[in-house]
């Protein structure tokens, strides 16, 4: 058979098909070809040999398997039948099996004498177990189809199972096609790579996974699948970095001058840390390199990044060129200009702040500065990638980002200019290495792994409304001597109204509980005027208000080292790089600062586990690996653009060792043939250029 022949197949030649179940594949499952279908992996296994009992069961189970009969089939909903339901019991215990789908032809042919295996999963209503739309055999032909005991479980759509393709239905077509695939499919991993990796081949991997014979065969097929679309991802990203670095020519960034070293002579505020010091030698190598700078900079929340990412602007002012900071809000953009500028004064360093609502005359003057090259520094939101904004020459770009911008914002910027400069980002909190090695797998990566000295963990605790009052006396005491609080209220989305009630009547019973002329209470949200946030800024700051209520507005960059308490209201709400990022606010002055989770009485075991992580740790990089595992990759924000999520079979929260291993075996390679043109390599440059097909902006940055 012909390379690809067989997968390339359109679905409706398989037997049990036809071309309504293909277009129905097609549209709900994007299943056009074999290969599609082969593609479409069990998310789990049941095995087959093993039964439950009724009275075991409970609706925190997965799917299950049972077996017993049926009795008392009911339909509901008078002339028009909504609802079917039938009494199940194994002499253990009864369970109510529903189905509000298929009614007539299920009534007719359940037979109420005979021995069925069911197969669901349990839930409760009415405080009675049930199983609704329960799969069902006849148990005397389940006995019959001799197979592995390893049945896959196939995820599919309400469409689907309305015409046969449950799980069941699913089944039965990879059966029947995993029967079909052909003893020599073309492999998309050169030999060597298999052999190095001890990997099963192509073929015996996507038999493997539908119909595994036992266990083990079935680790070294998911295993063989998850190396192949790990290594793929990583593949492209480490062969576009390097057409790259061999296309681009980085702007020179040869000497240290005057800038930096009066800077750091004079105007440093404090020591660097061993961490800062050795990232920015990092960085000075990589721009003094002769190529282009892509790098990546890791560090937790208060570790210090502003300053190394200021002293990287000096080295590059300092080689005759401008350098810019980009944030992604107003509010973070100011801050970041407000403690650069102060940080530069008296250093005759010329540093700009422009944001949407820099005023249109200002904005002009600011414009023209740039473009003679008289401003140095540009700090600023998405307003600095508007075609209008033109720099003299720039030479460095370092962007602050929460994932917040896109690969394509990012590649604007870039085209700024003839000549690519340097570029810096840094996240705002810690990602998990995988997720690094992902999103961020085409960078050179720094990271900063060391907090500067004298501070002192933050407390945290978790609280309930029951201990409301002791919460208050609490922040009084504090308030008492000296410190400032911090009173965050969710705001999931700005159009909630919900919220926006939540936060003001937050506000209302805060100034009722806290008077003044002792207590001053100031608010900051996103719908106030970019002024009135401003004033409210600058009250907590210079220290007028001591509590500052506000929404995640305060999220980024805000350092108000007085600030030492933070009260989290709804903190369920959050996620947990949020949670840590707003307790990042606090803990940057001297004194001991706290953290209090308020949170409801009742907690689902996901938030539990949040608060959990919360009050143990005050690891970054650990709770991200933890936010990764509850959540998964596409739920962390702004991954969900970078199109790399789309993993049909590996997970990035627990196959960290795969990842690596397929890095490295990906790295190897293109160190050893970059543009891949070893004849044992050409599987490879064919299996990117069908991924290329499919989604024709995958590429990052270019
Ligand atoms: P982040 O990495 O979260 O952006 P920042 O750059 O805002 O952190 O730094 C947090 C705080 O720590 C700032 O107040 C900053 O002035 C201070 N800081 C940074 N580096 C040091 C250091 N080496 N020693 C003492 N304080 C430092
Ligand atoms: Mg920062």
């Amino acid at each position: 058979m012909q390379r690809g022949e067989f997968l390339s197949t359109p679905v409706e030649y398989l037997k049990g098909v036809g071309p309504q179940r293909a277009e129905l594949l097609r549209k709900e499952l994007g299943i056009a070809n074999f290969g599609d279908l082969l593609h479409h992996f069990p998310f789990r296994y049941i095995d087959r040999s093993k039964f439950y009992r009724i009275s075991e069961l409970n609706d925190d189970m997965p799917y299950v398997q049972l077996k017993g009969r049926i009795s008392k089939i009911t339909a509901h909903g008078g002339k028009r039948i909504t609802r079917l339901s039938a009494t199940f019991s194994d002499g253990t215990g009864h369970l109510e099996l529903v189905w509000f789908q298929g009614i007539r032809w299920i009534k007719d042919s359940l037979k109420p004498d005979l021995d069925y295996v069911v197969f669901g999963k349990p839930g409760v209503f009415n405080g009675r177990l049930n199983m609704v739309h329960p799969e069902l055999e006849e148990a005397a032909r389940m006995e019959q189809l001799s197979g592995p005991s390893l049945a896959g479980i196939y995820s599919t759509t309400e469409k689907c199972k309305a015409k046969g393709l449950d799980s069941k239905g699913l089944q039965k077509l990879m059966r029947t096609l995993v029967a079909m695939v052909p003893q020599h499919l073309r492999d998309t991993l050169p030999d060597s790579i298999r052999a190095a990796h001890g990997l099963l081949s192509r073929r015996d991997a996507l038999v493997g996974i539908h119909q595994p014979p036992d266990e083990s065969r079935l680790s070294l097929a998911t295993h063989r699948l998850k190396f192949e679309e790990l290594f793929f991802i990583q593949l492209r990203l480490l062969r576009a970095k390097s057409e790259r670095s061999e296309a681009l020519r980085g702007k020179p960034v040869p000497k240290i001058g005057d800038f930096f070293n009066r800077f750091y002579e004079h105007h440093l505020p404090f020591a660097l840390t061993g961490a800062q010091k050795r990232v920015l030698k990092e960085i000075r190598l990589d721009m003094g390199s002769g190529k282009q700078m892509n790098r990546l900079l890791q560090g937790d929340v208060g570790s210090g990044k502003t300053i190394v990412a200021l002293l990287c602007m000096l080295m590059v002012l300092d080689n005759g060129m401008q350098a810019c900071l980009m944030a992604p809000t107003e509010i973070l953009a100011q801050q970041h200009f407000q403690s650069l500028a102060a940080m530069l004064e008296n250093t005759g360093v010329r540093i700009g702040l422009l944001t949407g609502s820099t005023r249109a005359a200002q904005r002009r003057q600011l414009l023209s500065d740039l473009e003679q090259g008289e401003l140095q520094i540009l700090v600023g939101t998405h307003a600095l990638i508007e075609d209008r904004v033109r720099f003299k020459n720039i030479g460095l770009v370092v962007i602050d980002e929460q994932h917040r911008f896109g690969v394509e914002q990012r590649a604007r910027l870039w085209k700024k200019d003839e000549d690519v400069p340097h570029v810096l980002v840094m996240t705002a909190t810690p990602i998990p290495r995988t997720l690094a090695m992902t999103l961020y797998g085409d960078l050179d990566t720094s990271v900063i792994d060391e907090l500067p000295p004298g501070r002192k963990p933050i407390r945290t605790l978790h609280k309930t409304e029951a201990n409301r009052l002791s919460v208050n006396g609490f922040i009084r005491d504090e308030i008492g001597k000296g410190r400032q609080v911090y009173i965050v209220y969710p705001l999931i989305d700005e159009s909630e109204k919900m919220d926006y009630a939540n936060l003001v009547s937050g506000f209302e019973g805060i100034c009722r509980d806290f008077p003044p002329p002792q207590y001053r209470v100031c608010i900051v949200h996103g719908k106030m005027k970019s002024e009135e946030k401003d004033l409210a800024m600058q009250m907590f700051k210079s220290g007028t208000s001591n509590i500052m209520v506000a929404t995640t507005v305060i999220e980024v960059g805000v350092n108000v080292p007085n600030a030492s308490i933070m009260i989290i209201e709804s903190a369920e709400r959050f996620g947990l790089s949020q949670l840590h990022q707003l307790r990042g606010r606090v803990g940057r002055g001297a004194e001991q600062s706290y953290c209090v989770l308020m949170t409801g009485e009742k907690l689902g075991n996901d938030a539990r586990k949040r608060m959990r992580t919360m009050c143990e740790t005050n690891d970054g990089f650990r709770i991200a690996e933890v936010d990764l595992e509850l959540r998964g990759p596409g739920d962390i924000t702004g991954t969900q653009q970078s199109g790399v999520l789309d993993l049909r079979i590996a997970s990035l929260a627990r196959d960290q060792q795969i990842l690596e291993e397929a890095r490295s075996a990906a790295a190897k390679l293109v160190e050893l043939d970059p543009k891949l043109i070893q004849p044992a390599n050409a599987v490879l440059m064919e299996r990117l250029s069908e991924m290329d097909r499919a989604d024709a902006n995958y590429s990052r940055i270019s």
